[in-house]
């Protein structure tokens, strides 16, 4: 950007207010804060938010000096979407010779990695009528099942109550697991016993599920100010049935496709408390959906040119146009957004 004889950088400061005109439907300036507390006003004839997923939303809903609910329709806020980052499950190799050098993270030289990762045919997502999962492989050095778990807990248990305490009251669970997940079990013992590594290698399955658009998934503001004077985000995070059944359907035909190759087996390991789906459930900091593009304003903020519906001089760019989340990082493809956006301006600013 410094090389950039047409692009003036300022750093350092933070837009409070969109000032929209009483009677046309037209940007007229920015209020800007710089960090000694300064405020300045920017004037263009275009502009364009790209404050991020949730800054957007409430960019747009804070600039409500002269529309009361601030700029853009209903839609504003509304789609949140995020990938859910879940452990939902393990692999099971059989065999040991499966040739995994591409799941593995492939180190390259910049410190960057490069990692293969699994995922349903479009044509078997689109038959079963589920969302995209993608899944990457982690070997797991720890407790690797179920059963082994409750391994160690048949043994304290046991210890406990030769040394004087109650019997177990989860014996019979654990117990079950311990069958259920015999060939793991087995071969773990066997390799504690001779140190051998055995021919079961057990890989921590991680995933990321396609969200879908759900208007109650919503940003909207609170009362309470920052230093800024701007009104601070409450996020209401829904994730649907359709989400998690994607999820354990996708992990039900990998299973059933490694059984048939021969290559081992998945084990499900999801909770059935809806609102934590496997032991460790987190996010993938890829916030989107709150300013959906749509040529009809009534399904979105932005039409197709990323201009907000009713404002002929505001555009916006970042994930919080995208309409559906697929399960791939974001950033690419915001980065393509903004190219062809910048690509519109110049039209409009040249024509
Ligand atoms: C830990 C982490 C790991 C990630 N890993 C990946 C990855 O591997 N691959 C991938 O594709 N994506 C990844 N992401 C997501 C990626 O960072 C975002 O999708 C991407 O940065 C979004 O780009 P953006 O320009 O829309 O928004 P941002 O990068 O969030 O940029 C918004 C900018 O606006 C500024 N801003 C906000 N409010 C104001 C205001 N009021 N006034 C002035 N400026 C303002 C912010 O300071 C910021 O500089 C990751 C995110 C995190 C947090």
């Amino acid at each position: 950007m410094k090389a950039s004889p047409n692009v003036t950088c300022y750093l350092n400061c933070s837009v409070v207010d969109i000032v929209i005109g009483e009677h046309e439907s037209l940007v007229r300036e920015l209020t800007v804060v710089n960090a000694a507390g300064k405020r300045s006003t920017f004037r263009a004839k275009q502009f364009v938010l790209a404050c991020g997923g949730l800054e957007n939303p409430r960019m747009l809903l804070n600039a409500n000096k002269v529309r009361p609910n601030g700029i853009g329709n209903d839609n504003v806020g509304r789609y949140f979407m995020e990938h859910r980052v879940s452990f939902p499950g393990v692999v099971l190799l059989s065999g040991g010779n499966a040739d995994l050098r591409y799941y593995r993270r492939n180190g390259l030289p910049s410190g960057d990695y490069v990692e293969g990762s699994l995922h349903l045919s479009a044509e078997t997502a689109r038959a079963e009528r589920i969302c995209n999962t993608q899944f990457s492989m982690e070997q797991y050095d720890g407790i690797r099942t179920q059963g082994d778990a409750s391994l160690s807990k048949l043994r304290e248990g046991l210890k406990k109550f030769i040394s004087g305490g109650g019997w177990m009251h989860d014996f019979n669970k654990h117990m079950g697991n311990v069958i259920c997940d015999i060939d793991s079990v087995a071969s773990n013992i066997a390799r504690r016993v001779t140190g051998d590594q055995g021919d079961t290698s057990v890989w921590l399955l991680k995933s990321e599920v396609e969200q879908t658009p759900n208007p109650n998934s919503r940003v909207t503001l609170i009362d309470e100010v920052d230093d800024l004077g701007l009104r601070r985000i409450n996020l209401n995070w829904e994730t649907s049935e359709i989400d998690r059944y994607s999820l354990v359907r996708s992990l039900e035909l990998m299973g059933e496709e490694m059984g048939r190759l021969g290559f081992g087996r998945v084990q499900i390991d999801m909770d059935d408390n809806p609102n934590a789906w496997s032991r460790f459930d987190s996010w993938g900091f890829h916030h989107a959906g709150t300013t959906r593009m749509s040529t009809d304003p009534k399904n979105g903020v932005v039409d197709g040119d990323c201009r907000v519906h009713g404002v002929g001089n505001l555009h916006v760019v970042g994930n919080s146009v995208f309409t559906t989340v697929g399960t791939s990082n974001p950033t690419f493809t915001i980065v393509s957004l903004s190219v062809r956006l910048a690509g519109h301006l110049k039209g409009l600013l040249t024509a």
